[in-house]
Formats: C-alpha cells, structure tokens, sequence
C-alpha cells in the first residue's frame, strides 16, 4: 500500500495512533530508500516520469546508446572544433599590458598631486582640512603667513604606504589642490621612495595637469 493510501485508511478508520504509526514510518523509509536510490544512478541521461522497479537498466541502456553514438559520430570532437571556431573569430579578451591599458573612471583614486593656478601659484591655502579627514593619518602639512598676507605651506607630505586611497582629502579640500590622480604605476623598490613631499607632489601636479584636469571636468556634474 502507498504512503498517501495508507494514511488516508488510518484517518478513515480511526486507527491513527501511535501503535498504527508504525507501518506508516516503515513505509515512509521505503519510500525515500527508493526515491534517494533512483536519484542515485550516476553519469546516465535524467529521464522524466520514469516509471520502473530497475530504473538503473534503463538508464544503462540509454547511457550505452548515448556513448556508442557519440563514438561512432566523433560529436566531442565537433564540439570542441566548434568551440575553437567560435574563440576564433571574437575580439580578443586580453590586454597587452603596459602596451595596451583598460578604461578608468574619472573618480580613480591613483597616486596624489598637488595642483597650481595656470600662474604658476600653488592652490594649497595651508587650510588643513585635508590632513584633519585623513583617516590613515597620512598627511603632514606645516604652514606660514607670506609677506603679502595669504598662507601657504611650508611642509606637505603623504605617507602613500599609510594612505587608504579613501578621496577624502580630494572631497575636503575647497580649492581642488589636492588630488588623486589616474596613475596607477608608481611601484618602487624601497618604503622611502613612497614618503611624498611638497615637491614631489606638485611635480606629480605639472605632470599630470592635463588628466586631472579633463577627470573633473567630466565628473563636475555629479558633485
Ligand atoms: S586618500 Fe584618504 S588616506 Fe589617502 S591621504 Fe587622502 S584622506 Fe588620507
Ligand atoms: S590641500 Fe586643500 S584641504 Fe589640504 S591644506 Fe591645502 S587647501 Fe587645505
């Protein structure tokens, strides 16, 4: 008798208590002993609705005349051909890096510069806004009162080997002096080579100017 008929006769009866739980559960484990053996059969073709006492003969069955065909008709090998066929003629996925570089963002957070007016005067106004946010407590600024009133720095360094390449220097500052530019190759071999100073930094300005530049021009309407 079926699991469903079985407990259906139970309920009808009355006959559903602990005692008469005991062929119900008996049934039950057949009935996943047979389901979990079934789902078992390995490497043969799912075969939907089956309805047998041996589904691992058929499924042998099936299996012998998947392979034989296969044999006799060589079809991996027209797969793979195929395959090749396809990767053949699609634009290639690899980058010939350094030839060849990726798009970037214009809010990439790359190495830092420190920017001038097209006068030649620097932006920093020594307003330490930037070395407050830092998280990392990467930035060293010390300034001093010119002979004309404004201020400028006398110091500004970054520990690029703390920095967390956050932005929040970037975003700080009012005057768009201090920025991240788009380069991305600035390994060195020693920890020291990485202690940025006030003249390294708007060297990295002078040089990357025209980057930076056209980057917030581009992201200005999102600011
Ligand atoms: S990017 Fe972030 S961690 Fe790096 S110097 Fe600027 S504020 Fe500091
Ligand atoms: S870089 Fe900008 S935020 Fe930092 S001290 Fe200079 S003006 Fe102020």
């Amino acid at each position: 008798m079926s699991l469903p008929r079985l407990v259906a006769t139970s309920l009808s009866k009355g006959t559903l208590r602990t005692g008469s739980l005991r062929p119900v559960l008996a049934s039950a484990a057949t009935f996943s002993t047979s389901t979990a053996r079934s789902a078992e059969v390995p490497h043969g073709p799912q075969v939907p609705h089956l309805r047998t006492d041996k589904p691992e003969e058929i499924y042998k069955g099936v299996s012998l005349v998947e392979h034989s065909a296969q044999a006799l008709l060589i079809t991996e090998l027209f797969k793979g051909a195929w395959v090749t066929l396809e990767h053949f003629f699609r634009p290639s996925f690899t980058l010939h890096y350094p030839a060849e570089k990726g798009p970037l963002s214009p809010r990439f957070r790359g190495e830092h510069a420190l920017r001038r007016y097209p006068s030649g005067e620097e932006r920093c106004i020594a307003c330490k806004l930037c070395e407050a946010i830092c998280p990392a407590q990467a930035i060293t600024i010390e300034s001093e009162s010119r002979d004309d009133g404004s201020r400028r720095t006398t110091r500004y360094d970054i520990d690029m080997t703390k920095c967390i390449y956050c932005g929040f220097c970037q975003e700080a500052c009012p005057v768009d002096a201090i920025v991240e530019t788009s380069n991305y190759e600035y390994s060195t071999e020693t920890h020291e080579e990485l202690l940025y100073n006030k003249e390294k930094l708007l060297s990295n300005g002078d040089k990357w100017e025209t980057e930076i530049a056209a980057n917030l021009e581009a992201d200005h309407p999102y600011r």
